[in-house]
C-alpha cells in the first residue's frame, strides 16, 4: 500500500544540540526519511546549533555518517543524502553566551515556519528561549520543540513551564512524547472512535481489567548514574505509560483537534485515585550470566533506585469505576515488549453443554515489536465432533514489521516532527497535562521514600519480581505473557 505524502511548507528547522546522540540516532535520520519521502519541500532548511567549532561542511560529514549508521536501508540511497545534505547548515552557538547568535539572526528566514528543536539539557532551556528573542530571531508564530525529561516532579516541571512561557505562547510549545508517535497509538484512537464495534464496550459493564506493559531487555548501563537520580516512575510511568493510559481510557474527544484530545486526556490523569503502597511492586535487577545487577550498573551499592515497577490503579469516573488498571515497565526484561490489553468480562451464561472453559474477548494493542492489534474471539473448532469452542486471535496488523528498535523510535519522530511544522499540536503533551502527570506520581515516590521502601530484587531475562505476579494473582488475575 502506498501511502498518500502530502508536503509540509517550507520551514527552518534549528536543531540546538544538533551534533548530541539524540539528533544523530533519531531526529536526523528521520527527517532523512521525510526529506526522500517527498515531504520535505526544496525551500526547507536544517540548521545544526551546538557548541562544536564545525563549519558547514563538517556538520554534514557528522550527518552523512550519523545517517549511514542509524539510517536503515534508506541510507544506501546516495544521491538521495547527497541532496538531502544540502538543505543541512551549521552554527556553532553557546546557550550561555552571546557566541554565534549574530549568525544565528542571519540565517533563519522570518518567512516561513521556523520551529526550534531544544535537543539540550532542560537547564538551558530558558537561556534558548530569551536568547531567542533577544536577538530578534523567534517571532509570534515560532514553534519549539521539547524534549523529556520535562522536570522531575511537579516543582521543576512547574518552574520549566514558567520558563517557557515568559517567551512562547502554548500554542508554540511542543513537548515531544515519541510513545504518542507511534503508529499504533494513532490507530488505537482510530479503532476506538473510528469504529461502531468498540465504544459500546469500552467501559466497566464489559471490561474486565487494563494492562499496559513496556518492557525492555536493556540495563541502564552507560547511563546508570543518570537513571538513578530517576527510576521507572520518572523515567517510563510518569510520561510514556501515563500517556498510553489516557488514551486508552479517555472520553471521546467532540473532535480530533488538539485541544478536545488534550482536555479529554487531562480529566482522565485529574481521575487517577491515590495508589495504596500494598497496590506497587519496586524492583531492581539482580546480577546474571550476562551482566552486572542494577547497583553495579547503577554504581551505587545502597541505590533504592527502581528498575522496575508494576502497580494496579483506578479511575474515579462513570466509565471506569471498579476497572483496575495494571501497569508495569522494566530494564533487564525478558523480551523487548510494548502492550495495551484491553480484557473483555466473563460471559455471564454459556448455552454450549460441556463447555466450562471460560473464553473472553481480549484485545491487545502491540507498540513494539511488530505494531498492530489483536482481537481474540471465541469459534467454533472446526471439523466434525459437535460444538467445541476455542479461541482466535482476529489479526489486525496494519504497519509494517519494522522490526528494529531503531527504525521504530525514527518514525515516531519523524512524524512527530512534521506535526510540528503542520502546526498540528494532539500529540504533544500541554503544559498542564505534564503538571498534572506530576501531581499524581509525586506524592507516590514521596510515600516509598519517606517508608524507605527497598525494592525486591529480580532475575534479569525474568518478568520482574514475584510480588508483581501477586499484584495481581491476588485479584485472581494473570500478566500477559511478554512475547518479543
Ligand atoms: P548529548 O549530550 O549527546 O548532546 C548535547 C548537545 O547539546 C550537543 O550537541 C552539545 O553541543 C549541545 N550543547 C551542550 N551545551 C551547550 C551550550 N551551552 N550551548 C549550545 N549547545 C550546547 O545529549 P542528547 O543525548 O542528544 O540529549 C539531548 C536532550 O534530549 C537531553 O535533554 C536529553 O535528556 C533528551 N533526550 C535524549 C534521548 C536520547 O536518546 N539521547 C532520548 C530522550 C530525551
Amino acid at each position: 500500500m502506498v501511502s498518500r505524502v502530502i508536503p509540509v511548507d517550507s520551514f527552518d528547522l534549528v536543531i540546538f544540540g544538533g551534533t548530541g546522540d539524540l539528533a544523530r540516532r533519531k531526529i536526523l535520520p528521520g527527517l532523512f526519511r521525510r526529506f526522500l519521502s517527498g515531504q520535505m519541500q526544496e525551500g526547507s532548511r536544517i540548521i545544526g546549533a551546538a557548541r562544536s567549532e564545525l563549519d558547514a561542511a563538517g556538520y554534514r560529514k557528522m550527518i552523512a555518517e550519523a545517517v549511514a549508521e542509524f539510517g536503515g536501508e534508506e541510507a544506501k540511497n546516495k544521491k538521495g543524502l547527497a541532496a538531502f545534505l544540502d538543505h543541512l547548515d551549521y552554527v556553532a552557538i553557546d546557550a550561555k553566551g552571546d557566541g554565534g547568535w549574530d549568525k544565528l539572526a542571519q540565517l533563519v528566514r522570518q518567512d516561513v515556519i521556523q520551529a526550534f528543536y531544544f535537543s539540550v539539557a532542560p537547564s538551558l532551556f530558558g537561556e534558548l528561549a530569551q536568547r531567542l528573542h533577544a536577538n530578534n530571531i523567534a517571532n509570534a508564530k515560532s514553534r519549539i520543540v521539547v524534549e523529556k525529561p520535562f522536570g522531575r516532579d511537579l516543582e521543576t516541571a512547574r518552574a520549566l513551564n514558567e520558563t517557557l512561557a515568559e517567551h512562547f505562547t502554548e500554542r508554540q510549545i511542543y513537548r515531544i512524547d515519541h510513545y504518542l508517535g507511534k503508529e499504533t497509538v494513532q490507530n488505537l484512537m482510530a479503532v476506538r472512535f473510528g469504529n461502531v464495534l468498540f465504544e459500546p464496550l469500552w467501559n466497566n459493564h464489559y471490561v474486565d481489567h487494563i494492562q499496559i506493559t513496556v518492557a525492555e531487555t536493556v540495563s541502564v548501563e552507560g547511563r546508570g548514574a543518570y537513571y538513578d537520580k530517576s527510576g521507572a516512575m520518572r523515567d517510563m510511568v510518569q510520561n510514556h505509560l501515563m500517556q498510553l493510559l489516557c488514551l486508552i481510557a479517555m472520553e471521546p474527544p467532540s473532535q480530533f483537534g488538539a485541544d478536545a484530545v488534550r482536555d479529554e486526556k487531562l480529566k482522565v490523569i485529574r481521575a487517577l485515585q491515590d495508589i495504596d503502597h500494598h497496590h506497587i511492586v519496586r524492583g531492581q535487577y539482580d546480577a546474571g550470566p550476562d551482566g552486572p545487577s542494577y547497583r553495579d550498573d547503577a554504581e551505587n551499592p545502597r541505590s533504592f533506585t527502581e528498575s522496575f515497577i508494576a502497580m494496579r490503579c483506578h479511575i474515579a469516573n462513570w466509565r471506569w469505576a471498579g476497572v483496575p488498571f495494571y501497569l508495569r515497565t522494566g530494564k533487564r526484561m525478558k523480551a523487548r515488549s510494548s502492550e495495551i490489553t484491553v480484557v473483555f468480562k466473563d460471559l455471564g451464561h454459556t448455552i454450549f453443554e460441556g463447555d466450562e472453559a471460560r473464553h473472553r474477548n481480549i484485545l491487545s494493542i502491540r507498540l513494539q515489536p511488530n505494531e498492530g492489534m489483536d482481537l481474540q474471539v471465541t469459534i467454533k473448532e472446526p471439523g466434525p465432533g459437535g460444538m467445541r469452542l476455542i479461541d482466535v486471535p482476529l489479526d489486525m496488523t496494519f504497519a509494517e514489521a519494522l522490526g528494529d528498535e531503531e527504525h521504530e523510535v525514527t518514525d515516531a519522530y519523524e512524524r512527530l516532527i512534521m506535526d510540528v511544522i503542520r502546526g498540528n499540536q494532539t500529540l504533544f503533551m500541554r503544559g498542564d497535562e505534564v503538571e498534572a502527570a506530576w501531581a499524581w506520581t509525586d506524592p507516590l515516590i514521596e510515600g516509598w521514600e519517606a517508608r524507605n521502601d527497598v525494592p525486591k530484587l529480580y532475575d534479569p531475562g525474568s518478568a520482574g519480581p514475584e510480588d508483581a505476579m501477586m499484584l495481581m494473582h491476588r485479584d485472581g488475575r494473570r500478566w500477559r505473557d511478554i512475547k518479543g
